[in-house]
């Protein structure tokens, strides 16, 4: 026994349960569970990591102004010193919860909302509370029904992850209107781009519209950057200078720094990767609701099935499993009936399809 206890906040703190690996896999995998870009990160970002490599012995530019200069520049944002950057927008979301919410503060969710809020919420000492959603989508009226005076920080990932609906524009806009100013609205984009470039713009506009919101977004998923851990932020200009106070100085790499540079200067690829999202995705919707495993719209780069019963998915799980073919329990969301598949590789999409096609014809 020891004298040495951590804060009683932390552990209460359930850590993040990911996607993991398949353990044991007979051949190759079909890795469905994490969202990821099925075709790699660009093949610029890899050549700047090359290059970058040779220069690890040097401590990053603290400021990271050329990394922050090309997301401006690709994003259509004027004043890059608005921007944060992060080693993974997790870290965002951690930097945003220790700024702004403490012991006594809440912060607050919607019933399916991405576990990292309330991992950060929980670790720091602030209660989380979730407000119901309908057909699987946030609503300004549950949301604005759980405000409280001591509600710091709304977290809203829009396309949500693990649900894939989103609120429309109008709805957000609506929503941003009616929040009461000392909330904190965090718009958590990681799925934006799939969406479309509009989108990407509008939410962009929307820090602009009102000094109490913010808008994050990750280069874990369409720019296939997951491993590399790079994230960014863009503030109302108080807040950057916040973050600016705890932020890390060397908080993002000097490789993910160059493979972002590269990544977001070349919007061909990110199209070519939506694109292909966009038409397997529809793909994957038709034939899972064919085969009786009813699938709603989704706006990201995944779907979810539904098996009728959490038996049955959890049946489903390891059947696929079996043939080394990994997607998303998701039944810690909350969504015990239902599986999350990303949509993958053309081969990988039809590998999980054809083992879905046996499973529901024998059992
Ligand atoms: C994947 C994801 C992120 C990104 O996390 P990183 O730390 O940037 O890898 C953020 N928010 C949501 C909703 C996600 O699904």
């Amino acid at each position: 026994m020891t004298d040495i206890r951590p804060l009683p906040h932390i552990l209460k703190t359930k850590p993040y349960v990911p996607g993991g690996k398949l353990a044991g896999a007979k051949g190759p995998v079909v890795m469905l569970a994490s969202n990821e870009n099925p075709f790699g990160p660009n093949p610029l970002a890899i050549e700047a990591m090359r290059e970058a490599a040779t220069s690890v012995h040097v401590y990053p530019d603290p400021t990271y102004g050329a990394l922050r200069e090309a997301i401006a520049a690709a994003t259509g944002i004027r004043d890059a010193n608005r921007i944060a950057v992060s080693s993974g927008s997790d870290e965002i979301i951690h930097l945003l919860t220790q700024c702004y919410a403490g012991p006594g503060d809440e912060i607050l969710q919607t019933e399916h909302a991405f576990s990292m809020y309330a991992v950060s919420a929980t670790a720091h000492g602030a209660a989380c509370i979730s407000v119901p959603e309908t057909d699987l989508t946030a609503g300004a009226n549950a949301i604005l029904g759980g405000v409280s005076e001591r509600t710091r920080i709304l977290f809203l990932a829009n396309p949500n992850n693990p649900t894939g609906t989103m609120m429309s524009l109008e709805a957000l806009t609506q929503l941003q209107d009616t929040l009461p100013p000392h909330v904190l609205f965090v718009i958590d984009g990681a799925y934006a781009e799939y969406v479309g470039r509009d989108y990407e713009a509008a939410i962009r506009d929307l820090v602009d519209r009102r000094a109490n919101t913010v808008m994050m977004r990750t280069f874990s998923k369409i720019h296939g950057l997951a491993a590399a851990r790079l994230g960014w932020a863009y503030l109302p200009q108080e807040i950057a200078e916040t973050f600016q106070r705890i932020r890390g100085p060397f908080n993002v790499n000097s490789l993910a720094a160059a493979a972002g540079i590269a990544s977001i200067s070349d919007p061909a690829f990110i199209a070519m990767s939506r694109e292909h999202n966009t038409l397997w995705r529809a793909k994957m919707i038709d034939a899972l609701n064919a085969r009786g495993l009813t699938t709603p719209v989704s706006h990201a780069n995944f779907v979810i099935p539904e098996f009728g019963s959490a038996e049955r998915a959890a049946v489903a799980h390891a059947f696929l499993k079996d043939r080394d073919i990994l997607v998303r329990a998701i039944a810690g969301y909350g969504l015990p009936t239902r599986l999350r598949i990303s949509v993958g590789s053309a081969e990988d999409n039809q590998a999980v399809l054809a083992a879905l096609t046996d499973f529901t014809e024998s059992r």
